[in-house]
């Protein structure tokens, strides 16, 4: 996960070891080889150039420590400031007073969303709950047979709306409210709505999930998106929140991820916390998102 940037960075911040203390000679020669780290790992340009300004701001206003080096000292500007731009804090979901908490994940297709789904199912199960998982992705059939083969794996039953002849019905608002209403009758305390992503965003898209966050008034949307299409995933993740005002975002596919540019950027771009780091298909390759452990493994 992000060798290409951890390893630029580790080479930016060697410049400067070796060096008597950080003055403003060596500290802009070592932000220009940050910057150029960050943007060619696909950080958003604004981003990038936040980061090198408040990491220069803080070298060069600290005091000289005598008990460490200043390749030391650098790093651990570094390391805050990658803390920062991931989000400071780890950001809990946020769980209903009187259950079932609605959770609604929206994304585009093909971006980890019904394999998120169901991987927070596990992990909720973990943690002592009991999902219930809505299939509202009743478009293509083969997206609710997914959902089923991923959910029978873990033992958490899914709640699909099908016709006579066993077809998935096509309405994921109606899927939607009944899944609040199953989950009610047979206590479960959270339900997790699996929705329709296409892909590209489009108009009928987003009116469906917006739709459906009327109809059922979740407690949190989440938002997964493919983290390895870079500065895509953030202008995606722009347009959904636009529409969606989400409250979380699940960044996929980090085991893949070489640069991460769009883990990078996502916080700041849309002020909005990411919740979920999903690095890999298996359904335990699911962790929650702390900033801090994030930075420290970039920083390797
Ligand atoms: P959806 O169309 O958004 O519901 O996407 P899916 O959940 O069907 O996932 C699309 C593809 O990405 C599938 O082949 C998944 O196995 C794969 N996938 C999902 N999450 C991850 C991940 O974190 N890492 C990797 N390597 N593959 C993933």
């Amino acid at each position: 996960m992000f060798e290409s940037l951890s390893e630029k960075l580790e080479g930016a911040l060697q410049s400067v070891t070796g060096q008597g203390r950080i003055n403003e000679l060596n500290v802009a020669e070592t932000m220009r080889e940050i910057r150029r780290a960050l943007l060619n790992a696909d950080v958003n340009y604004q981003v990038a150039k936040e980061f090198t300004n408040n990491v220069k701001e803080k070298a060069l206003g600290e005091d000289v420590l005598t008990s460490v080096t200043p390749g030391q000292q650098l790093t651990k500007i570094v390391y805050d400031e990658l803390t920062r731009v991931l989000g400071g804090e780890h950001v809990e979901i946020e769980y209903a007073e009187d259950p079932p908490t609605v959770i609604l994940v929206a994304g585009l297709q093909g971006s980890g969303k019904t394999t998120f789904c169901s991987k927070l199912a596990k992990h909720l199960r973990s943690k002592g709950r009991a999902p219930l998982l809505a299939a509202a992705d009743v478009y293509r059939p083969a997206a609710v047979d997914q959902l089923q083969k991923l959910a029978s794996g873990i033992n958490v039953p899914v709640y699909t709306v099908s016709d006579d002849d066993g077809k998935p019905v096509q309405d994921a608002v109606r899927v939607a409210e009944e899944a609040v209403e199953e989950a009610r009758n047979t206590a479960r305390d959270v339900v997790i709505i699996d929705t329709a992503g296409r892909m590209h965003i489009d108009e009928a898209m987003m009116e469906e999930v917006s739709t459906i966050k009327s109809a059922v008034d979740p407690n949190e949307i989440l938002f997964v998106v493919d983290s390895m299409t870079g500065q895509d995933a953030v202008n995606t993740a722009k347009e959904f929140n636009e529409q969606l005002d989400y409250d979380g975002v699940v960044l996929t596919k980090l085991d893949g991820d070489t640069r991460g540019g769009a883990a990078l950027s996502i916080r700041s771009v849309v002020q909005k916390p990411i919740k979920f780091a999903s690095t890999g298909e298996k359904l335990d390759a699911l962790t929650e998102f702390y900033p801090d452990r994030m930075a420290q493994r970039i920083l390797g």
